[in-house]
Formats: structure tokens, C-alpha cells, sequence
């Protein structure tokens, strides 16, 4: 297949789960030698996605193809170049760590040195360990090994970071970002903005089972709009908090009221705004504990387009 089509397309899926809609219609590309972020609320349908991928589930509706093969009907020629790393492990609760390296390792032809991986994972320490004995961010990390022993073309990472402390979060980025460099694919699933602004060379965003956006992190915070203002006040603001300020505002912004004593304004960036703003705290009595401008994040832009808080 020519080197510049992607690592993975989608076409229309719908995955059920009897009556459930987990998966309706999705469509999206991955690059090849890109990291990108699969991005979505619980229950967004992103394992459900990453599964079918991966072929552990037939596509009940549309097409899925993974370096340019069928999951499902090509898994034989597709399973030595992938890697998967699981939401829940994937290996013997009695298994100690290394064994199990070293035995996923043998089933490939060219494995990574297994000492060496689990020496960066800082797995070495727990090598002689049973599985169901390690720590949650353990069995993270040695997932995470064994998805990459095989020195796979094209890695699916479902949240590979949940339950790690910062320090294993940072080492797991940065050989993310190491076998990026090496021309691997790495498709990773999040709730995390912060992982997939740091790591993501394009984001997907999905809800309910559809693509809301797609776009570089740059591409989705950078928007129409320029800046995002956030209001947080120490006392809970007066019911007709946010008809008020929007009206006072103008039709260029837009007021949502987050919580009792925050609010999130997406307007223009400049000090006219910032001046109503603090004019109306004036004028209704209420005292900003923080008032901050600065660029959307991705929650931002989530919040934009469902009307919800992504981490909810
Ligand atoms: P999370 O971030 O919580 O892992 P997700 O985005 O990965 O969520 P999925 O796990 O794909 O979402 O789930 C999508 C929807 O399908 C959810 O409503 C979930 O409850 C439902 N679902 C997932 N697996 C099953 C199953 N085996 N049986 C029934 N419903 C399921």
C-alpha cells in the first residue's frame, strides 16, 4: 500500500450493544508515524472504536481498515504489526511481570530487549512480581511494554496512562513520543485534555458515538474566537447572572455559567471585554476571586460544542 495512505480509515461505523447506540456512524482517518488522540467524555464509545480496530469486534455497520487490512478477515497478517495495550491489562493474574514480557516478546520475530524496556518503564524492580500484586500504574506500565515488545508499525493505547503517578505519566509520554520518532503510529484514547494538547498531532473528538471536531490541538483551541475568560467569584452569583452579563456583553461573546461561583466567557480577546466584564462585578456586587484571559483549551472547545464538561 502507498506509504502516504493512512494507518487507519474508518467508514460510517455503528457498533450496538443491544438496544445501545455505542458507536454511530463514525468516520475518521489516522495518519501514518502520527500520534492521535481519540478524545471523548465515558462512555463516548472509544474502546468500542479501538476494538473493532484492533478486531475484537466485527463492525455491525461500515468499514474499518488497519494499514490498509481487515481486521476481522485479515487478522492473521495484520496481528504481528500492530500493538495493543488494553484498558485492563491482558495478562495472567499469577504471571510475574517479566515472565510475561519475555513471553509476549518470544511470539515476535524482532522483540525489543525486554531488559531494557522494563528498565525504562521502571518495571525492573517488580520484574519477579505477580501480575494481580502489582500497583494499578504497574499493570499500566507493563501493558504498555508488552504493546510495544514487538516493535509494532501502528500501537493502539487505550488511556494509557490512567492510575499512574506523574512521574510514570511523564515517562510514558516520552517514549510515546520516542517511538513517534521512529516513524511508529501510536493511536491513543483520552479523557485527558492535558495528553492529548501534549502529545496529539491531531485529535478526534468524539460524543455519543459521532466526530464532533477534528484537528490539530492548535487548530481546535485556536477557533474562530480568540480567548477564553474565566470568572470565579466568592460568593454564588445572582440567578440572572449570566442573562445579564451576556447582555451586557454584546453579541460577540458567549457567557456560560459553569457553577455557582464560575463562569466561562469565549469572546474577543482585548480590554473592552475584560472592562465589562469587571464593570459588571462592579455593578452587581460581586467579587472576582480570579479573573483569567487566556487561550481555549480543549475543554473549552468540548464545552463549546456539547454544552457539557468533557472530565464530567
Ligand atoms: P470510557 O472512557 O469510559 O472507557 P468509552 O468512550 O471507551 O468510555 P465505550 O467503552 O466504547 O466508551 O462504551 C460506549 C457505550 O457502550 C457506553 O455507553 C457503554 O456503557 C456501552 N458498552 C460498552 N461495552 C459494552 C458491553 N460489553 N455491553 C453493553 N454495553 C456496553
Amino acid at each position: 500500500m502507498p506509504a502516504d495512505s493512512p494507518a487507519v480509515e474508518i467508514d460510517g461505523l455503528v457498533m450496538r450493544y443491544g438496544d445501545k447506540v455505542a458507536v454511530d456512524g463514525l468516520s475518521l482517518t489516522v495518519a501514518r508515524g502520527s500520534i492521535t488522540a481519540v478524545l471523548g467524555p465515558n462512555g463516548a464509545g472509544k474502546t468500542t472504536t479501538l476494538e473493532t480496530c484492533e478486531g475484537y469486534r466485527k463492525p455491525q455497520q461500515g468499514t474499518v481498515r488497519v494499514l490498509g487490512l481487515d481486521p476481522q478477515r485479515q487478522r492473521h497478517d495484520l496481528l504481528p504489526r500492530i500493538g495493543v495495550m488494553l484498558q485492563h491489562g491482558g495478562a495472567w493474574s499469577g504471571v510475574r511481570a517479566m515472565e510475561m514480557l519475555d513471553h509476549i516478546a518470544a511470539m515476535h520475530a524482532f522483540p525489543l530487549d525486554t531488559a531494557l524496556l522494563s528498565e525504562r518503564l521502571g518495571l525492573a524492580d517488580c520484574g519477579r512480581t505477580p501480575y494481580r500484586r502489582l500497583s494499578g500504574g504497574q499493570q499500566q506500565r507493563l501493558a504498555l511494554a508488552m504493546a510495544l515488545v514487538g516493535r509494532p508499525e501502528l500501537v493502539f493505547v487505550d488511556e494509557p496512562t490512567a492510575g499512574m503517578d506523574p512521574q510514570a505519566r511523564r515517562t510514558t509520554w516520552e517514549l510515546l513520543e520516542e517511538i513517534r520518532r521512529d516513524g511508529v503510529t501510536v493511536v491513543l484514547t483520552t479523557h485527558h485534555m492535558d495528553e492529548a494538547e501534549r502529545l496529539a498531532d491531531q485529535i478526534h473528538i468524539i460524543d455519543r458515538g459521532t466526530l464532533i471536531a477534528t484537528g490539530s490541538p492548535s487548530e481546535l483551541t485556536r477557533g474562530n474566537r480568540s480567548a477564553t475568560i474565566r470568572l470565579v467569584v466568592t460568593r454564588p452569583f445572582p440567578d440572572s447572572a449570566p442573562e445579564s452579563l451576556r447582555f451586557a456583553l454584546g453579541p460577540d461573546a458567549e457567557v456560560r455559567q459553569l457553577d455557582d461561583v464560575s463562569m466561562l466567557i469565549v469572546g474577543p480577546a482585548n480590554s473592552t471585554t475584560l472592562g465589562t466584564v469587571s464593570r459588571w462585578c462592579e455593578t452587581h456586587d460581586v467579587l472576582p476571586e480570579t479573573l483569567s484571559l487566556g487561550q481555549r483549551t480543549l475543554e473549552d472547545v468540548f464545552l463549546e460544542l456539547t454544552g457539557r464538561q468533557l472530565s464530567a
